[in-house]
């Protein structure tokens, strides 16, 4: 492994997708870099995430870098959606192609980050005792790596093995023979519980809130799509920078609204894209995430999907969501609803009465004790912001702590007021996770090294986005929000997940009028920063 470099123009934090492209978009333009990175190795989400099932819900073909035509071609998907595994090959092979190690410290957490004023540089603090000097502090730490791990009374003292879905072991799990409970009903869960299902004597799912899943209909991919695909890649690339969420381009959104819809149109509609599988699903209508009566419409056909696969009318009636669909995120799943009918999965409803303990020998709920060998927390993540603000970055007056206290506050997700020459890749006020993560990435990567190259070319060397800029942002990332029905329910999207955690609805819905944005304000001189 590389030794740390002590002066750089870049520090990048995190090799997952973000951390490498950064790293090479940032060395084609001749600046010099340090990437740390807590893991052995690069993949970020996709080296941690390694539980039974993990796949990415957005298609292969779709779900990859574009920078690179050459690696577009070269690299060779073999299923509709991928699995973790072939993601990570993905991730390691791009690591090798761009010869990206050499730059990149492993098994290293930075420890806290301080900037300058005097001479506008980070000092960035590891906790292997390395410091490193850099220009810029490039966050890249993703939005979905810092895992919630709810503090249950007794957690501790389980005498079984636990587990987290995002920090799932390396050599993986062997459930036979069994009894297993799984805590939460996310995406996470969805895909992980048919599959251990199959392997264990009983599984007992505990289920605060029913979630909505489309089925993904996966399949290895056949010659002839991937040829038209790559034949065509510029194009589809293109055309999925213009959508709302950066993919998808090839089974276009409905642009009329379910409310001018015939209850036939709507189910047929609605058969049509539950046939085809995926996400799309609520690409039917245009208004299916601004009109509630619309919006019924939708969840009212995957409710009676669930109450026609599940046996028991109440376990059916159990895993049926009453809420608006969308507004947690939607799940993809393959027998997620079917297995409840398995005579070894049962299902425990924790709504109302909430798990009481964690006992040496189980889970204890309403006085009731589920005794299990094995505990699989899919309890998802202290999503957008627990990563960032676990580095303690300092500015000249005030720290990100301080700086979020009530909340994440940037301008254009890219900058927080009050720490200069820091960005954030996907962070908060971006539309990051409401699309396809990696169009996200790349567009983020592009900016930021637009405005690094622009200020070397101009003799620039401070940039911080301005309060009234950021105060502005903010405002604007809430009215979007606010239009919508994504702040209707209880999601992670408001930190509404992890107890105590200030409720902001975190990304920005729209991932080409902001790309718009973004270009418009680089086109204009960087308006909204203050340049020195
Ligand atoms: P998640 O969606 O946040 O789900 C966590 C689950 O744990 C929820 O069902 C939640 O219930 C439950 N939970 C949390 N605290 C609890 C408590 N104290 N008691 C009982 N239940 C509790 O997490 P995730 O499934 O890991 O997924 C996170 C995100 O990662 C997804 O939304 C998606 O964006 C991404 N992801 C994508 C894929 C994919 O592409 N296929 C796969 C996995 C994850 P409540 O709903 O009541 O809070």
């Amino acid at each position: 492994m590389s030794e740390p470099r002590q002066s750089v123009d870049a520090v990048i934090i995190g090799a997952g997708f973000a951390g490498m492209y950064m790293l090479h978009a940032l060395r084609e333009q001749g600046f010099t870099a340090q990437v740390f990175e807590v893991a052995d190795d690069v993949g970020g989400t996709w080296y941690w995430n390694r539980y039974p099932g993990a796949r990415c819900d957005v298609e292969s073909l779709e779900y990859s870098y574009s920078f690179s035509p050459e690696l577009e071609q070269e690299w060779e998907w073999t299923e509709r959606y991928a699995t973790q595994p072939e993601i990570l090959r993905y991730a390691q092979h791009v690591a090798d192609r761009f010869d990206l190690r050499r730059d990149i410290r492993f098994n290293t957490r930075v420890q806290s980050a301080d900037f300058d004023d005097t001479t506008t540089r980070w000092t960035v603090a590891t906790d292997d005792g390395s410091r490193t000097s850099a220009q810029f502090l490039i966050m890249a730490v993703g939005c979905l790596s810092s895992t919630n791990l709810p503090n249950f009374p007794g957690r501790d003292t389980f005498a079984g093995a636990s587990y987290h879905t995002g920090t799932w072991p390396h050599e993986g799990v062997d459930f036979t023979g069994k009894r297993v409970a799984v805590i939460g009903t996310g995406s996470s869960a969805v895909q992980s519980i048919p599959i251990i299902a199959q392997q264990a004597q009983h599984v007992t799912v505990f289920q605060r809130t029913p979630t909505y899943a489309v089925p993904a209909h996966n399949r290895p991919l056949a010659a002839a799509e991937v040829a038209e695909v790559k034949a065509h890649y510029r194009e589809l690339r293109a055309a999925n920078r213009l959508t709302m969420v950066g993919y998808g381009a090839r089974s276009p959104r409905g642009e009329t609204n379910a409310s001018d819809a015939s209850p036939a149109e709507l189910e047929a509609e609605y058969e049509r894209r539950w046939a085809a599988g995926g996400l799309s699903y609520l690409g039917g209508y245009a208004d299916l995430l601004l009109n509630k009566d619309s919006n019924e419409t939708a969840a009212e056909f995957i409710r009676r999907q669930i109450r026609a696969t599940v046996n028991d009318p109440a376990v059916a009636e159990l895993l049926t969501p009453t809420n608006v669909v969308g507004c947690k995120r939607l799940c993809v799943d393959t027998g997620y609803y079917a297995t409840f009918n398995r005579p070894n999965v049962s299902l425990v409803d924790v709504s109302q009465q909430p798990i009481e303990e964690i006992t040496p020998r189980g889970v204890r709920v309403a006085g009731v004790d589920y005794e299990v060998d094995c505990i699989v927390y899919a309890t998802g993540f202290d999503a957008m912001t627990g990563s960032l603000l676990k580095i303690n970055a300092n500015g000249p007056e005030i720290s990100l702590q301080q700086a979020w206290e009530a909340g994440p506050r940037t301008y254009l997700g890219l900058s927080v007021h009050g720490l200069p020459n820091m960005f954030t890749i996907s962070g908060p006020g971006s539309p990051s996770v409401l699309t396809n993560m990696i169009t996200s990435i790349e567009q983020h990567v592009e900016w930021i090294r637009d405005c690094v190259v622009a200020m070397r070319d101009k003799g620039l060397h401070r940039i911080e986005a301005t309060e009234q800029a950021q105060d502005e942002w903010v405002d604007y990332v809430n009215m979007v929000a606010d239009m919508t029905l994504f702040p209707t329910c209880n999601s992670w999207y408001l930190g509404a997940n992890v107890p105590g955690k200030p409720r902001v609805f975190m990304p920005l819905l729209g991932f080409a009028p902001y790309e718009e944005q973004c270009k418009q304000v680089a086109a204009d001189g960087y308006r909204g920063f203050a340049l020195v």
